[in-house]
Protein backbone atom coordinates (compact mmCIF):
# COMPACT_ATOMS: atom_id res chain seq x y z
CA UNK A 1 0.00 0.00 0.00
CA UNK A 2 1.40 3.36 -0.94
CA UNK A 3 1.16 5.63 2.08
CA UNK A 4 3.46 8.68 1.55
CA UNK A 5 3.08 11.82 0.82
CA UNK A 6 4.69 13.73 -2.31
CA UNK A 7 6.77 17.09 -0.92
CA UNK A 8 8.81 18.55 -4.02
CA UNK A 9 8.92 15.36 -6.03
CA UNK A 10 9.77 13.34 -3.33
CA UNK A 11 7.31 10.67 -1.92
CA UNK A 12 8.35 10.65 2.60
CA UNK A 13 6.68 9.21 5.52
CA UNK A 14 4.24 11.86 7.06
CA UNK A 15 5.60 13.29 10.25
CA UNK A 16 2.15 13.77 12.09
CA UNK A 17 0.20 11.55 14.72
CA UNK A 18 -0.84 8.63 13.14
CA UNK A 19 -4.61 8.24 11.50
CA UNK A 20 -6.76 4.69 11.29
CA UNK A 21 -8.03 4.15 7.85
CA UNK A 22 -11.16 1.84 8.15
CA UNK A 23 -12.83 -0.13 4.91
CA UNK A 24 -16.71 1.09 5.82
CA UNK A 25 -18.31 -2.45 4.22
CA UNK A 26 -16.34 -4.43 7.34
CA UNK A 27 -16.35 -1.76 9.92
CA UNK A 28 -12.51 -3.30 9.94
CA UNK A 29 -9.30 -1.23 10.24
CA UNK A 30 -7.17 -1.22 6.59
CA UNK A 31 -4.42 0.71 8.01
CA UNK A 32 -3.12 3.45 10.19
CA UNK A 33 -1.19 6.55 8.53
CA UNK A 34 1.06 9.39 9.74
CA UNK A 35 -0.54 12.63 8.95
CA UNK A 36 1.61 15.73 7.64
CA UNK A 37 3.44 17.22 9.98
CA UNK A 38 2.91 21.10 9.96
CA UNK A 39 6.46 21.54 8.53
CA UNK A 40 5.90 19.15 5.83
CA UNK A 41 2.76 21.23 4.92
CA UNK A 42 5.09 24.58 5.08
CA UNK A 43 7.46 21.81 2.96
CA UNK A 44 4.87 21.60 0.56
CA UNK A 45 3.19 25.18 -0.22
CA UNK A 46 7.16 26.61 -0.22
CA UNK A 47 7.67 23.71 -2.98
CA UNK A 48 5.01 24.78 -5.01
CA UNK A 49 5.60 28.25 -4.74
CA UNK A 50 9.08 27.77 -5.83
CA UNK A 51 7.82 25.38 -8.99
CA UNK A 52 5.31 27.84 -10.44
CA UNK A 53 7.66 30.57 -12.22
CA UNK A 54 8.53 27.22 -14.70
CA UNK A 55 5.69 25.82 -14.56
CA UNK A 56 3.21 28.78 -15.11
CA UNK A 57 5.43 29.71 -18.51
CA UNK A 58 5.28 25.91 -19.65
CA UNK A 59 3.25 25.43 -23.29
CA UNK A 60 -0.41 24.64 -23.10
CA UNK A 61 1.15 21.88 -25.20
CA UNK A 62 3.22 20.79 -22.93
CA UNK A 63 1.21 21.10 -19.98
CA UNK A 64 -1.30 18.96 -22.00
CA UNK A 65 0.76 15.96 -22.88
CA UNK A 66 1.82 15.63 -19.24
CA UNK A 67 -2.07 15.52 -18.26
CA UNK A 68 -2.95 13.07 -21.33
CA UNK A 69 0.10 10.82 -19.83
CA UNK A 70 -1.20 11.20 -16.24
CA UNK A 71 -4.40 9.86 -17.67
CA UNK A 72 -2.74 6.93 -19.35
CA UNK A 73 -1.54 6.17 -16.18
CA UNK A 74 -4.75 6.04 -14.59
CA UNK A 75 -6.17 3.82 -17.32
CA UNK A 76 -2.98 1.44 -16.96
CA UNK A 77 -3.63 1.24 -13.06
CA UNK A 78 -7.66 1.27 -13.21
CA UNK A 79 -7.87 -1.88 -11.44
CA UNK A 80 -5.47 -1.09 -8.68
CA UNK A 81 -6.95 2.12 -7.89
CA UNK A 82 -10.73 0.91 -7.91
CA UNK A 83 -9.71 -1.56 -5.53
CA UNK A 84 -8.36 1.05 -3.06
CA UNK A 85 -11.23 3.20 -4.10
CA UNK A 86 -13.61 0.20 -2.80
CA UNK A 87 -11.72 -1.03 0.01
CA UNK A 88 -11.44 2.38 1.72
CA UNK A 89 -14.98 4.04 0.73
CA UNK A 90 -16.75 0.53 0.38
CA UNK A 91 -18.48 1.31 -3.00
CA UNK A 92 -19.44 -1.30 -5.07
CA UNK A 93 -16.08 -2.57 -6.50
CA UNK A 94 -17.48 -2.93 -10.45
CA UNK A 95 -18.74 0.55 -9.72
CA UNK A 96 -15.52 1.94 -9.21
CA UNK A 97 -14.32 0.48 -11.71
CA UNK A 98 -16.51 1.06 -14.60
CA UNK A 99 -17.95 4.42 -13.68
CA UNK A 100 -15.19 6.00 -11.53
CA UNK A 101 -11.73 5.20 -13.35
CA UNK A 102 -12.71 6.09 -17.00
CA UNK A 103 -14.61 9.33 -16.31
CA UNK A 104 -11.76 10.30 -13.79
CA UNK A 105 -9.36 9.39 -16.92
CA UNK A 106 -11.27 11.48 -18.95
CA UNK A 107 -11.71 14.52 -16.29
CA UNK A 108 -7.48 14.81 -17.79
CA UNK A 109 -8.03 14.57 -21.18
CA UNK A 110 -10.92 16.81 -21.41
CA UNK A 111 -8.62 19.43 -19.50
CA UNK A 112 -5.58 18.57 -21.55
CA UNK A 113 -7.27 19.39 -24.37
CA UNK A 114 -9.31 22.77 -22.97
CA UNK A 115 -6.13 24.60 -21.68
CA UNK A 116 -5.08 24.71 -26.05
CA UNK A 117 -8.16 26.44 -26.42
CA UNK A 118 -9.14 29.24 -24.09
CA UNK A 119 -11.07 31.96 -25.46
CA UNK A 120 -11.20 36.00 -25.28
CA UNK A 121 -11.88 39.05 -25.83
CA UNK A 122 -10.72 40.81 -28.82
CA UNK A 123 -7.62 42.76 -28.33
CA UNK A 124 -7.55 46.16 -29.91
CA UNK A 125 -6.91 49.90 -29.95
CA UNK A 126 -9.57 51.26 -27.19
CA UNK A 127 -7.67 54.19 -27.13
CA UNK A 128 -5.93 55.99 -30.05
CA UNK A 129 -2.72 55.25 -29.83
CA UNK A 130 -2.41 52.44 -27.08
CA UNK A 131 -3.41 48.59 -27.83
CA UNK A 132 -4.80 46.69 -25.13
CA UNK A 133 -5.28 42.58 -24.62
CA UNK A 134 -6.59 40.74 -21.98
CA UNK A 135 -4.32 37.57 -20.75
CA UNK A 136 -5.80 34.89 -18.44
CA UNK A 137 -2.60 33.54 -16.36
CA UNK A 138 -2.17 31.29 -13.70
CA UNK A 139 -3.19 32.42 -9.65
CA UNK A 140 0.08 30.89 -8.26
CA UNK A 141 0.12 28.22 -5.13
CA UNK A 142 -3.42 26.39 -5.28
CA UNK A 143 -4.47 24.27 -1.93
CA UNK A 144 -6.93 21.95 -2.73
CA UNK A 145 -9.18 20.14 -0.31
CA UNK A 146 -11.33 17.06 -1.39
CA UNK A 147 -14.09 14.83 0.64
CA UNK A 148 -14.37 11.52 1.12
CA UNK A 149 -17.28 10.51 -0.95
CA UNK A 150 -15.71 10.41 -4.35
CA UNK A 151 -11.89 10.51 -3.69
CA UNK A 152 -10.17 9.99 -6.51
CA UNK A 153 -12.63 12.06 -8.87
CA UNK A 154 -12.60 14.82 -6.23
CA UNK A 155 -9.08 15.00 -6.49
CA UNK A 156 -9.36 14.57 -10.44
CA UNK A 157 -11.51 17.65 -10.48
CA UNK A 158 -9.05 19.69 -8.77
CA UNK A 159 -5.77 18.55 -9.96
CA UNK A 160 -7.17 18.97 -13.62
CA UNK A 161 -7.88 22.19 -14.06
CA UNK A 162 -5.52 24.03 -12.05
CA UNK A 163 -2.48 21.89 -13.40
CA UNK A 164 -3.62 22.75 -17.09
CA UNK A 165 -4.10 26.13 -16.12
CA UNK A 166 -0.67 26.44 -15.55
CA UNK A 167 -0.77 26.77 -11.33
CA UNK A 168 1.03 24.57 -8.57
CA UNK A 169 -1.03 22.90 -6.12
CA UNK A 170 -0.89 21.04 -2.96
CA UNK A 171 -3.59 18.79 -2.33
CA UNK A 172 -5.33 17.10 0.58
CA UNK A 173 -7.56 14.43 0.35
CA UNK A 174 -9.80 13.74 3.35
CA UNK A 175 -8.16 11.92 6.29
CA UNK A 176 -11.00 9.42 5.58
CA UNK A 177 -10.28 8.36 2.27
CA UNK A 178 -6.84 9.16 1.63
CA UNK A 179 -5.74 5.80 -0.01
CA UNK A 180 -6.16 6.48 -3.90
CA UNK A 181 -4.79 9.64 -3.48
CA UNK A 182 -1.86 8.68 -2.33
CA UNK A 183 -1.45 5.94 -4.46
CA UNK A 184 -1.82 9.13 -7.55
CA UNK A 185 0.90 10.23 -5.73
CA UNK A 186 3.32 8.29 -6.69
CA UNK A 187 2.11 8.34 -10.32
CA UNK A 188 2.40 12.38 -10.23
CA UNK A 189 5.81 11.92 -8.95
CA UNK A 190 6.34 10.03 -12.57
CA UNK A 191 5.08 12.47 -14.57
CA UNK A 192 5.24 16.07 -13.73
CA UNK A 193 8.16 18.12 -12.07
CA UNK A 194 9.48 18.51 -8.54
CA UNK A 195 6.80 20.96 -7.00
CA UNK A 196 4.18 21.20 -9.24
CA UNK A 197 2.28 18.88 -7.44
CA UNK A 198 2.39 17.97 -3.36
CA UNK A 199 0.19 15.61 -1.58
CA UNK A 200 -0.14 16.10 1.92
CA UNK A 201 -2.50 13.97 4.09
CA UNK A 202 -4.01 14.56 7.45
CA UNK A 203 -7.33 16.03 9.12
CA UNK A 204 -8.60 19.44 8.51
CA UNK A 205 -7.52 21.03 11.41
CA UNK A 206 -4.22 19.41 11.98
CA UNK A 207 -3.24 19.24 8.19
CA UNK A 208 -6.18 21.19 6.52
CA UNK A 209 -5.75 24.92 8.63
CA UNK A 210 -1.39 25.49 8.10
CA UNK A 211 -2.77 24.82 4.29
CA UNK A 212 -5.40 26.63 3.51
CA UNK A 213 -3.68 30.15 5.74
CA UNK A 214 -0.66 29.68 4.38
CA UNK A 215 0.88 33.38 3.03
CA UNK A 216 1.94 31.57 -0.04
CA UNK A 217 -1.17 30.45 -0.83
CA UNK A 218 -2.87 32.20 -3.71
CA UNK A 219 -6.41 30.10 -3.69
CA UNK A 220 -8.18 27.77 -2.26
CA UNK A 221 -10.14 25.18 -4.06
CA UNK A 222 -12.76 22.94 -1.21
CA UNK A 223 -15.22 20.45 -1.84
CA UNK A 224 -16.77 19.73 1.02
CA UNK A 225 -19.34 21.08 3.78
CA UNK A 226 -20.64 24.79 4.23
CA UNK A 227 -18.98 25.18 7.59
CA UNK A 228 -15.71 23.97 6.11
CA UNK A 229 -16.36 26.29 3.30
CA UNK A 230 -17.35 29.15 5.70
CA UNK A 231 -14.23 28.37 7.54
CA UNK A 232 -12.10 28.88 5.00
CA UNK A 233 -13.85 31.97 3.24
CA UNK A 234 -13.01 33.74 6.46
CA UNK A 235 -9.81 32.82 7.17
CA UNK A 236 -9.17 33.65 3.22
CA UNK A 237 -10.01 36.69 3.96
CA UNK A 238 -6.35 37.73 6.17
CA UNK A 239 -4.52 37.30 2.54
CA UNK A 240 -7.20 37.67 0.34
CA UNK A 241 -7.31 34.49 -0.82
CA UNK A 242 -9.11 33.93 -3.94
CA UNK A 243 -11.93 31.02 -3.33
CA UNK A 244 -13.28 28.30 -5.07
CA UNK A 245 -16.43 26.72 -2.87
CA UNK A 246 -18.47 23.25 -4.20
CA UNK A 247 -20.49 22.63 -1.26
CA UNK A 248 -23.56 20.35 0.14
CA UNK A 249 -26.79 20.54 -1.78
CA UNK A 250 -30.49 19.01 -1.36
CA UNK A 251 -31.75 18.35 -4.62
CA UNK A 252 -35.52 19.31 -5.41
CA UNK A 253 -36.93 16.86 -7.51
CA UNK A 254 -40.15 18.11 -9.05
CA UNK A 255 -42.80 15.32 -10.07
CA UNK A 256 -45.73 16.50 -11.93
CA UNK A 257 -49.10 14.65 -12.78
CA UNK A 258 -48.11 13.83 -16.54
CA UNK A 259 -44.60 12.89 -15.82
CA UNK A 260 -43.74 9.04 -17.25
CA UNK A 261 -44.29 7.63 -13.45
CA UNK A 262 -41.48 4.47 -14.38
CA UNK A 263 -39.06 6.23 -15.75
CA UNK A 264 -39.58 8.68 -12.16
CA UNK A 265 -39.02 5.55 -10.32
CA UNK A 266 -36.08 4.23 -11.96
CA UNK A 267 -34.46 7.51 -12.05
CA UNK A 268 -34.78 8.11 -7.81
CA UNK A 269 -34.07 4.29 -7.62
CA UNK A 270 -30.81 4.93 -9.36
CA UNK A 271 -30.06 8.62 -8.82
CA UNK A 272 -31.19 9.00 -4.59
CA UNK A 273 -29.12 5.71 -3.86
CA UNK A 274 -26.27 5.98 -5.78
CA UNK A 275 -23.11 5.87 -3.73
CA UNK A 276 -25.42 5.29 -0.91
CA UNK A 277 -27.12 8.60 -1.40
CA UNK A 278 -23.60 9.95 -0.06
CA UNK A 279 -23.70 12.55 -3.08
CA UNK A 280 -24.11 16.69 -3.50
CA UNK A 281 -26.35 16.14 -6.01
CA UNK A 282 -28.40 13.31 -5.19
CA UNK A 283 -32.22 12.80 -6.10
CA UNK A 284 -33.02 13.29 -2.30
CA UNK A 285 -36.02 15.62 -2.07
CA UNK A 286 -38.70 14.79 -3.65
CA UNK A 287 -42.29 17.11 -4.59
CA UNK A 288 -45.04 15.30 -6.34
CA UNK A 289 -47.84 16.61 -7.55
CA UNK A 290 -50.99 15.85 -5.99
CA UNK A 291 -51.91 13.32 -9.31
CA UNK A 292 -49.28 11.39 -9.05
CA UNK A 293 -48.40 11.11 -5.04
CA UNK A 294 -49.98 8.46 -4.48
CA UNK A 295 -49.00 6.24 -7.34
CA UNK A 296 -45.44 7.64 -7.24
CA UNK A 297 -45.07 7.09 -3.04
CA UNK A 298 -45.85 3.67 -3.69
CA UNK A 299 -43.93 2.65 -6.50
CA UNK A 300 -41.72 4.26 -5.66
CA UNK A 301 -41.18 2.10 -1.92
CA UNK A 302 -41.72 -0.97 -4.05
CA UNK A 303 -38.67 -0.15 -6.34
CA UNK A 304 -36.27 1.31 -3.53
CA UNK A 305 -37.21 -2.03 -1.19
CA UNK A 306 -35.10 -3.85 -3.56
CA UNK A 307 -31.94 -2.14 -3.83
CA UNK A 308 -29.45 -4.61 -2.62
CA UNK A 309 -27.31 -3.66 0.01
CA UNK A 310 -24.04 -5.57 0.29
CA UNK A 311 -20.02 -5.96 0.75
CA UNK A 312 -18.06 -4.12 -2.36
CA UNK A 313 -17.17 -7.66 -4.16
CA UNK A 314 -20.93 -9.15 -4.63
CA UNK A 315 -21.60 -8.54 -8.23
CA UNK A 316 -25.01 -8.00 -7.59
CA UNK A 317 -24.54 -5.07 -4.75
CA UNK A 318 -25.89 -2.20 -5.57
CA UNK A 319 -25.75 0.04 -2.16
CA UNK A 320 -22.90 0.24 0.30
CA UNK A 321 -22.03 1.24 3.67
CA UNK A 322 -22.19 4.54 5.33
CA UNK A 323 -18.19 6.20 5.31
CA UNK A 324 -17.90 6.18 9.00
CA UNK A 325 -20.20 5.02 12.07
CA UNK A 326 -20.35 8.53 13.40
CA UNK A 327 -22.02 9.56 9.66
CA UNK A 328 -24.42 6.62 10.59
CA UNK A 329 -25.72 7.76 13.59
CA UNK A 330 -25.83 11.35 11.93
CA UNK A 331 -27.97 9.47 9.17
CA UNK A 332 -30.27 7.38 11.49
CA UNK A 333 -30.47 10.59 13.87
CA UNK A 334 -32.43 12.29 10.64
CA UNK A 335 -34.50 9.53 9.76
CA UNK A 336 -35.65 8.86 13.87
CA UNK A 337 -36.68 12.29 14.17
CA UNK A 338 -38.35 12.27 10.93
CA UNK A 339 -40.29 8.97 11.76
CA UNK A 340 -41.35 10.30 14.79
CA UNK A 341 -43.13 13.17 13.22
CA UNK A 342 -47.27 12.00 12.78
CA UNK A 343 -47.53 13.12 9.31
CA UNK A 344 -44.30 11.16 9.00
CA UNK A 345 -45.17 7.50 6.87
CA UNK A 346 -41.84 5.31 6.26
CA UNK A 347 -42.79 3.75 3.35
CA UNK A 348 -39.67 0.96 3.26
CA UNK A 349 -36.13 1.06 4.98
CA UNK A 350 -35.54 3.57 8.08
CA UNK A 351 -33.28 1.22 9.86
CA UNK A 352 -29.19 0.24 10.65
CA UNK A 353 -28.37 -2.42 8.36
CA UNK A 354 -27.02 -5.54 9.70
CA UNK A 355 -23.13 -6.73 10.11
CA UNK A 356 -20.05 -4.95 11.09
CA UNK A 357 -20.33 -2.56 8.40
CA UNK A 358 -21.98 1.14 8.66
CA UNK A 359 -25.03 -0.01 6.30
CA UNK A 360 -28.35 1.79 6.67
CA UNK A 361 -31.32 0.50 4.66
CA UNK A 362 -32.34 2.16 1.61
CA UNK A 363 -35.24 4.56 2.35
CA UNK A 364 -38.46 6.37 1.42
CA UNK A 365 -40.33 9.03 4.12
CA UNK A 366 -43.60 10.11 2.25
CA UNK A 367 -45.71 12.89 3.73
CA UNK A 368 -42.64 15.45 4.55
CA UNK A 369 -43.54 19.03 4.84
CA UNK A 370 -41.62 22.11 3.78
CA UNK A 371 -40.63 22.65 7.28
CA UNK A 372 -39.38 19.61 8.57
CA UNK A 373 -35.77 19.06 9.09
CA UNK A 374 -35.62 16.29 6.86
CA UNK A 375 -36.76 18.36 3.98
CA UNK A 376 -34.30 21.21 4.47
CA UNK A 377 -31.19 19.52 6.09
CA UNK A 378 -28.73 17.27 3.76
CA UNK A 379 -28.76 14.16 4.96
CA UNK A 380 -26.10 12.61 2.89
CA UNK A 381 -26.97 9.14 2.84
CA UNK A 382 -29.75 6.75 1.40
CA UNK A 383 -32.72 8.43 2.36
CA UNK A 384 -35.13 10.38 0.25
CA UNK A 385 -38.10 12.14 1.29
CA UNK A 386 -41.70 12.84 -0.62
CA UNK A 387 -43.69 15.87 -0.46
CA UNK A 388 -47.04 16.85 -1.98
CA UNK A 389 -47.64 19.94 -4.08
CA UNK A 390 -50.68 21.63 -5.99
CA UNK A 391 -49.49 23.91 -8.73
CA UNK A 392 -46.85 24.41 -10.68
CA UNK A 393 -46.02 27.66 -8.59
CA UNK A 394 -46.13 25.80 -5.52
CA UNK A 395 -44.17 23.04 -6.69
CA UNK A 396 -41.01 25.92 -7.71
CA UNK A 397 -41.96 27.90 -4.72
CA UNK A 398 -40.90 24.80 -2.70
CA UNK A 399 -38.41 23.88 -4.63
CA UNK A 400 -36.72 27.13 -4.53
CA UNK A 401 -37.28 27.46 -0.96
CA UNK A 402 -33.94 26.35 0.40
CA UNK A 403 -30.64 27.57 1.20
CA UNK A 404 -29.18 25.24 -0.76
CA UNK A 405 -28.63 25.54 -4.72
CA UNK A 406 -26.64 23.30 -6.54
CA UNK A 407 -28.74 20.69 -8.87
CA UNK A 408 -32.48 20.27 -9.56
CA UNK A 409 -34.91 18.19 -12.01
CA UNK A 410 -37.98 18.51 -13.61
CA UNK A 411 -40.03 15.51 -14.27
CA UNK A 412 -42.78 16.56 -16.87
CA UNK A 413 -44.29 15.63 -20.72
CA UNK A 414 -44.50 19.10 -20.98
CA UNK A 415 -41.06 21.15 -22.49
CA UNK A 416 -43.30 24.35 -22.35
CA UNK A 417 -42.94 23.83 -18.51
CA UNK A 418 -39.67 21.83 -18.70
CA UNK A 419 -38.28 25.61 -19.71
CA UNK A 420 -40.27 27.80 -17.79
CA UNK A 421 -39.03 25.59 -15.11
CA UNK A 422 -35.57 25.56 -15.69
CA UNK A 423 -35.33 29.29 -16.24
CA UNK A 424 -36.80 29.77 -12.69
CA UNK A 425 -35.33 27.36 -10.76
CA UNK A 426 -32.20 28.54 -8.01
CA UNK A 427 -29.70 25.69 -8.95
CA UNK A 428 -26.50 25.18 -10.40
CA UNK A 429 -28.19 22.61 -12.47
CA UNK A 430 -31.29 21.92 -13.83
CA UNK A 431 -32.17 17.75 -15.32
CA UNK A 432 -35.07 17.92 -16.95
CA UNK A 433 -36.38 13.94 -17.49
CA UNK A 434 -33.60 12.82 -15.61
CA UNK A 435 -30.99 13.83 -13.07
CA UNK A 436 -26.83 13.24 -11.71
CA UNK A 437 -25.50 13.39 -15.17
CA UNK A 438 -23.13 15.20 -15.52
CA UNK A 439 -19.90 15.37 -18.67
CA UNK A 440 -16.80 17.53 -18.26
CA UNK A 441 -17.77 19.58 -21.38
CA UNK A 442 -20.28 21.05 -18.96
CA UNK A 443 -19.80 22.82 -15.91
CA UNK A 444 -21.16 21.73 -12.15
CA UNK A 445 -21.05 23.67 -9.28
CA UNK A 446 -23.76 25.59 -6.88
CA UNK A 447 -25.42 28.37 -6.28
CA UNK A 448 -26.57 29.95 -2.75
CA UNK A 449 -25.05 28.66 -0.20
CA UNK A 450 -24.27 25.62 -2.51
CA UNK A 451 -21.23 27.83 -3.37
CA UNK A 452 -19.89 29.37 -6.64
CA UNK A 453 -16.81 27.19 -7.86
CA UNK A 454 -17.18 25.56 -11.15
CA UNK A 455 -15.75 21.87 -11.87
CA UNK A 456 -15.29 20.45 -15.22
CA UNK A 457 -15.86 22.71 -18.30
CA UNK A 458 -14.14 25.94 -19.42
CA UNK A 459 -15.96 27.50 -16.93
CA UNK A 460 -13.76 25.21 -14.33
CA UNK A 461 -10.35 26.43 -16.29
CA UNK A 462 -11.09 29.77 -16.22
CA UNK A 463 -12.24 29.81 -12.36
CA UNK A 464 -7.91 28.70 -12.23
CA UNK A 465 -7.06 31.63 -14.00
CA UNK A 466 -6.89 35.79 -13.10
CA UNK A 467 -8.00 37.82 -15.88
CA UNK A 468 -5.31 40.38 -16.78
CA UNK A 469 -5.76 43.87 -18.82
CA UNK A 470 -2.04 44.22 -20.86
CA UNK A 471 -1.88 47.66 -22.20
CA UNK A 472 1.10 48.59 -24.97
CA UNK A 473 1.99 51.91 -25.92
CA UNK A 474 2.42 52.16 -29.87
P1 LIG B 1 -15.96 18.29 5.20
O1 LIG B 1 -16.21 19.73 4.96
O2 LIG B 1 -16.08 17.77 6.57
O3 LIG B 1 -14.50 17.89 4.72
C1 LIG B 1 -14.07 18.21 3.41
C2 LIG B 1 -12.57 18.40 3.45
O4 LIG B 1 -12.28 19.57 4.19
C3 LIG B 1 -11.80 17.25 4.11
O5 LIG B 1 -10.61 17.01 3.40
C4 LIG B 1 -11.48 17.84 5.47
O6 LIG B 1 -10.34 17.29 6.08
C5 LIG B 1 -11.25 19.29 5.11
N1 LIG B 1 -11.34 20.21 6.23
C6 LIG B 1 -12.17 20.16 7.29
N2 LIG B 1 -11.91 21.19 8.12
C7 LIG B 1 -10.91 21.91 7.56
C8 LIG B 1 -10.21 23.08 7.93
N3 LIG B 1 -10.45 23.72 9.07
N4 LIG B 1 -9.25 23.55 7.11
C9 LIG B 1 -8.99 22.90 5.95
N5 LIG B 1 -9.58 21.78 5.56
C10 LIG B 1 -10.55 21.29 6.34
O7 LIG B 1 -16.89 17.52 4.18
P2 LIG B 1 -17.00 15.93 3.98
O8 LIG B 1 -17.79 15.41 5.12
O9 LIG B 1 -15.67 15.33 3.68
O10 LIG B 1 -17.81 15.84 2.62
C11 LIG B 1 -19.19 15.89 2.58
C12 LIG B 1 -19.65 17.27 2.14
O11 LIG B 1 -19.08 17.59 0.88
C13 LIG B 1 -21.15 17.31 1.93
O12 LIG B 1 -21.68 18.50 2.44
C14 LIG B 1 -21.28 17.28 0.41
O13 LIG B 1 -22.46 17.81 -0.08
C15 LIG B 1 -20.09 18.04 -0.02
N6 LIG B 1 -19.75 17.70 -1.41
C16 LIG B 1 -20.00 18.64 -2.38
C17 LIG B 1 -19.72 18.35 -3.72
C18 LIG B 1 -19.95 19.38 -4.81
O14 LIG B 1 -19.56 19.13 -5.95
N7 LIG B 1 -20.56 20.52 -4.53
C19 LIG B 1 -19.20 17.11 -4.08
C20 LIG B 1 -18.99 16.17 -3.06
C21 LIG B 1 -19.26 16.49 -1.73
Amino acid sequence: MYTQLLINGRLVQGGGEPFTIFNPARGTVLTSLPEASAEQVNEAVLAADAAFDSWSQTSPKDRSLLLLKLADLIDSHAEELARLESDNCGKPYQAALNDEMPAIADVFRYFAGACRCMNGAAAGEYLPGFTSMIRRDPIGVVASIAPWNYPLMMAAWKLAPALAAGNTVVLKPSEQTPLTTLRLAAILAEVFPAGVVNIVFGRGQQVGNPLISHSKVRMVSLTGSIATGQHIVQSGAATMKRTHMELGGKAPVLVFDDADLAAVVEGIRTFGYYNAGQDCTAACRIYAQKGIYDKLVADLGSAVSTLKMGLQDDPHTELGPLITAAHRERVAGFVERAAALSHIEVVTGGKRGEGEGYFFQPTVLAGARQDDEIVRREVFGPVVSVTLFDDEDQGLRMANDSDYGLASSVWTADSGRAARLAARLQYGCTWVNTHFMLTNEMPHGGMKMSGYGKDMSMFGLEDYTAIRHVMIKQ
